[in-house]
């Protein structure tokens, strides 16, 4: 895929969207109990200034969409947003990250609006694990979810697991296990700094490298090359159906061939998940600017898009770069992950 170039020469073509901060389950390591302090809804960006915005950045190459959130499913009338994006010339991928919870109601009208792919988090298998985690998920529903997403043809299915040390760590060997009978990309992601205070500690961190290891118990993985893969690297198990893949944003990062930006659900471009920068487009789009006034912000964005991100796991200090639940620079709901 080509695209408009940062300043380190990464081709720039790939826009996630976070549609909502409001999400229906308080992962623990994403959200405090309560919740955060939610966006005002007239401070959300409508779905008319997010399908100019994404029209506008096609125009300068990007090729690539993924809706998220919070939770994107609560939003209502997603599919007519993913519609209306099917429908802007030169996006050429299109897909959304969800927490399965209401999939199963969605699926097919998603699928015939458009939609190619769905992401789904789970980061567990035990029904009671899973409802602590979510402070409440019922892991039915994401499993008829998933289902229902197979049976509208939202292929590959990918799992996002985020294994976090002394609470589903133990789950690894039993989610990479998954692959050997099912076409699924289970996707292990390491534990980020996000979520509330005291949640995020380095001790409970594992690094994807040692989560390859765990999964390793249940035999050898070899590369497996897959078209457009993004940040994961992927590993097969002899005669598996599915892939198994590794996201290291800490322990070995991948900004060298980063090729996103984020549109919060409030409207500021966010060129780096882990740097506070943002390119508020709202005054913009609410002040009749022209199209030229946007794409000058959405290049902008792109030219300040820094080289790298430096939070190292060997800093011991390090804790949740959440601060409180008014915090917002640091919500990954608001940013989308
Ligand atoms: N609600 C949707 C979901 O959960 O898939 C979309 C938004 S959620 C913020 C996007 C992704 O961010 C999820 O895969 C979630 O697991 C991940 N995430 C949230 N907090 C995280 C953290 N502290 N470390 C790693 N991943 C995190
Ligand atoms: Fe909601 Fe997704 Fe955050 Fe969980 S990770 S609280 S599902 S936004």
């Amino acid at each position: 895929m080509s695209g408009p170039k940062d300043n380190y020469q990464r081709i720039i073509n790939y826009l996630r969207v976070s549609i909502t901060d409001r999400c229906n389950l308080r992962c623990i390591y994403c959200m405090p109990s309560e919740g955060l302090t939610p966006i005002e809804h007239k401070e959300i960006l409508r779905y008319e200034e997010i399908v100019r915005i994404v029209r506008i950045a096609a125009g300068i190459g990007v090729r690539k969409v993924r809706i998220t959130g919070g939770e994107p499913l609560v939003r209502k009338n997603a599919t007519y947003l993913i519609a209306s994006i099917r429908n802007i010339g030169g996006i050429e991928d299109l897909s959304l990250t969800t927490n399965g919870i209401l999939l199963e109601q969605y699926a097919k009208e998603l699928a015939e609006a458009g939609l190619e792919r769905v992401n789904i988090s789970l980061d567990s298998l035990r029904p009671d694990r899973y409802r602590e985690i979510t402070r409440g998920g019922d892991i039915n529903s994401v499993l008829r979810g998933i289902e229902a997403a197979e049976k509208a043809g939202l292929r590959p299915i990918k799992i996002n697991m985020v294994p976090i040390r002394g609470l589903n760590s133990d789950e690894i060997g039993e989610f990479a296990k998954m692959t050997l009978k099912v076409p699924y990309q289970v996707r292990f992601i390491e534990f980020m700094p996000f979520g509330t205070e005291d949640m995020w500690r380095p001790e409970k961190f594992i690094s994807a490298d040692e989560i390859k290891s765990i999964a390793e118990r249940i035999g050898p993985l070899t590369p497996a090359k897959l078209g457009k893969s993004g940040p994961a690297r992927y590993f097969r198990f002899d005669g598996a159906s599915g892939v198994v893949g590794f996201i290291s944003p800490l322990s070995n990062h991948f900004c060298g061939e980063c090729n996103r930006l984020r549109l919060t659900a409030d409207g500021k471009l966010r060129p780096c998940l882990f740097s506070e920068t943002e390119i508020d487009l709202k005054p913009a789009l609410r002040g009749g600017a022209p199209d030229d006034e946007i794409r000058r912000l959405i290049k902008l964005s792109i030219e300040v898009k820094p080289e790298g991100h430096n939070i190292r796991i060997q800093n011991t200090e390090l804790r949740s770069l959440i601060k409180n639940k008014d915090d917002r620079r640091r919500q990954m709901s608001r940013i989308g992950g």
